[in-house]
């Protein structure tokens, strides 16, 4: 919000904290922004509204007193949901009716109830040609009033296509996010900035300069490039800044792997922003497990390491250990990898990456490595807008929900016919709950507010921003679980546009996820693991099928054990049982051919990590794709395929 002119107010007293250099009770003094902006257009009929003091966080100096604070401010959020979220749709009207975007639909009026009756419920597609003439030169206020500082490049390797996200100054929020996460994470773990350093596994990734000379920039590389973030870096991670900036993807991993290791028993919590990359980071362990120790042991980084501040940040911390060499080469000598982090690093409190909606694939292999270490799974975020944080970090990601944040963005909620899962499916005997009942057929669906939400019925996420995206649909799935004061929560569903179809039936991301856990549970006590899986619709032959890739892992590295042709043969049986109801009818009518699973070798989901790396996507950012659809990915995972299996009979 760096625009607007910042105005002191005194808040209420429980926003009071004694300060500590005092004895006395100090209030805080809290600065908000105010909706009118100097430089925007003004528009018609945008009366000055009341404005809700939104707390803003700059006048704690100590971080103890920031991170209460955090939780107070949250509960006032909260309480304060719908004033908090009218407003900020009221600035954001205000400052933006009369950008070409919104004439069109308001005549220039800023008018709430106006906005919802006219501004379409829109996807990606429908912005794309206003935002491609930003980035092609046009001045930004065809979309909104406020420059542009650039775009966000979000993956959109869940299902989508890359995209360019409109982005603005938003310090503030920034700062708001990431104090609520730490505040919680405070609130349960303590103060382990204390205690020691985060070895958190970070990727930027080059920036791309748009025609108008708007860089766009993964969120996370805006992240790594604040100088707050960079101040801090040195004493609370392990990683050196230089690592993180590194583009050549493995070298960065390796160098913040050894990172890690050389500071291991500070290391009081480990993680990445997504559960995937943590296992790559355990893969990369065992791959180069002996040459790391055998740097530690001679001072010396790998010659194959050849950026120049990769080596020359890790010179400043590697020094010949042999003692640390030894031990941390009889952990990983160990012919069980079971409990390997806890091992390594034993002073980690949790793992923290989020290993909800599509990520759940990847918990049972992490909670295999993680030797109990709980595995937290902080917010909900993506490049559109900050929407939620997950309050209960203690819960298993089957059941944690995340509360929206009000003053993040404006939320809306469209109500979506589906059957919601109550709880994700990476468990077996996931149960299920009817969708409330939606209105009459011929009624049209509208959208509810953000306190109107519904527990157990299923939502697609719309989101307002004051970067000019308007009633814009991220394409997510939640499903209301309760409320936080008046703030509703959700557990994270799966990706709207992942879809896999042969005829009329539909299978969601978050039922293909049930049927692949439902059929994996029959792998486990067998000593295997699945460690990624992705799938296709066939429609080259008729009838068409669903093709699974899974990628399996042997849990004991001695185990010479061979995949039991039969038990994948039950896997894909089990796997059509799960599926839904019209899946189950075509397949009996044969409309459907039976369902294959073709097991890929090891290493193959890392290949097609590296494929989207190499495409520009961020290791930070990436998602596996739940579907296919590209030929390239395609090839990549139909190169790995070891062994392909199907089962004919029909047993449902
Ligand atoms: P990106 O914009 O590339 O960062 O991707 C954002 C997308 O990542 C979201 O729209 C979600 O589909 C997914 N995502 C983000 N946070 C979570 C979460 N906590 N659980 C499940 N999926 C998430």
């Amino acid at each position: 919000m760096g625009s607007g002119f910042g105005v002191t107010l005194k808040l209420s007293e429980s926003f009071c904290r004694p300060h500590p250099s005092s004895q006395s009770f100090n209030c805080c003094y809290i600065r908000y922004t105010p909706i009118y902006y100097p430089s925007a257009p003004k528009s018609e009929n945008c009366g000055k509204v009341e404005p809700l003091p939104v707390p803003q966080l700059q006048v704690y100096s100590m971080a103890t007193e920031r991170h209460q604070a955090g939780l107070e401010i949250f509960e006032y959020l909260t309480t304060n949901a719908y004033q908090i979220q009218e407003q900020v749709l009221e600035e954001i009207l205000n400052r933006n009716a009369r950008t070409e975007y919104l004439r069109g639909f308001l005549n220039g009026q800023c008018d709430k109830q106006l906005f919802k009756k006219n501004v379409p419920i829109i996807t990606y597609q429908d912005v794309e040609p206003y935002i491609n003439r930003i980035a092609n030169g046009e001045p930004s206020d065809i979309l909104l009033a406020e420059p542009l500082t650039g775009f966000y490049r979000s993956t959109g390797t869940s299902g989508g296509q890359p995209k360019l996200i409109p982005s603005i100054d938003e310090e503030d929020k920034l700062v708001l996010r990431d104090t609520l996460i730490e505040s919680v994470i405070r609130k349960h773990f303590g103060d382990l900035d204390k205690a020691g350093k985060r070895m958190e596994l970070m990727f930027a990734k080059p920036e791309i300069e748009t025609p108008s000379g708007l860089m766009a920039r993964t969120a996370t590389t805006v992240l790594f490039k604040r100088s707050s973030f960079i101040n801090i870096l040195p004493k609370l991670y392990t990683s050196p800044i230089e690592t993180i900036f590194c583009l050549d993807t493995n070298q960065s991993m390796y160098c913040q792997l050894l990172a890690g290791l050389i500071q291991r028993d500070e290391v009081v919590r480990i993680g990445s922003i997504f559960a995937s990359a943590v296992l790559r980071a355990i893969k990369c362990l065992e791959d180069r497990w002996k040459e790391l120790c055998s740097n530690i042991k001679t001072g010396h980084v790998s010659d194959w390491i050849t950026d120049s501040g990769c080596r020359n940040a890790l010179s400043l911390i590697l020094k010949p250990n042999p003692d640390l060499a030894d031990s941390i080469e009889n952990i990983c000598g160990c012919e069980s990898w079971e409990g390997i982090i806890k091992k390594l690093w034993p002073k980690a409190k949790y793992i923290g990456a989020i290993t909800t909606g599509f990520m759940s694939q990847y918990t049972a292999a992490l909670e295999f490595y993680s030797g109990g270490l709980p595995l937290v799974s902080s917010f909900y975020v993506c490049s559109e807008a900050m929407c939620g944080i997950n309050l209960e970090p203690l819960k298993r990601h089957a059941d944690v929900s995340y509360t929206i944040v009000p003053n993040m963005a404006y939320f809306e909620f469209l109500p979506v016919k589906k059957d919601c899962p109550t709880i994700f499916p990476d468990q077996v005997g996931v149960s299920h709950q009817e969708s409330k009942e939606m209105k009459s057929n011929n009624e049209a669906i509208e959208p509810v507010d953000l306190v109107n939400v519904e527990p157990g019925q299923c939502y697609e996420l719309i989101v307002t921003t004051s970067a000019g995206l308007y009633r814009y649909k991220i394409g997510d799935i939640l499903m209301a679980t309760g409320f936080h004061n008046n703030a509703p929560q959700f557990q994270f569903v799966e990706r709207q546009n992942v879809i896999l179809s042969i005829d009329a039936e539909k299978t969601s991301e978050a039922d293909l996820s049930r049927a692949v856990t439902k059929a994996k549970a029959l792998l486990d006590p067998l000593g295997f693991l699945l460690t990624g899986y992705s799938s296709y619709a066939d429609t080259s032959s008729t009838p068409g099928y669903y093709v699974l890739f899974w990628e399996l892992k042997r849990k004991e590295s001695n185990d010479t054990k061979e995949l039991d042709p039969k038990i994948m043969v039950e896997c894909c049986s089990r796997m059509e049982e799960s599926l839904n109801y019209t899946y189950k009818v075509y397949r009996k009518e044969n409309t459907i051919a039976p369902l294959e699973i073709r097991v890929v070798k090891e290493g193959t989901f890392d290949a097609l990590m590296d494929y989207y790396v190499s495409q520009g996507v961020s290791m930070s950012q990436y998602k596996a794709p739940s579907c296919i659809k590209s030929k390239e990915v395609m090839k990549i995972l139909d190169s790995g395929v070891i062994g392909k299996f199907s089962n004919p009979e029909i047993r449902f």
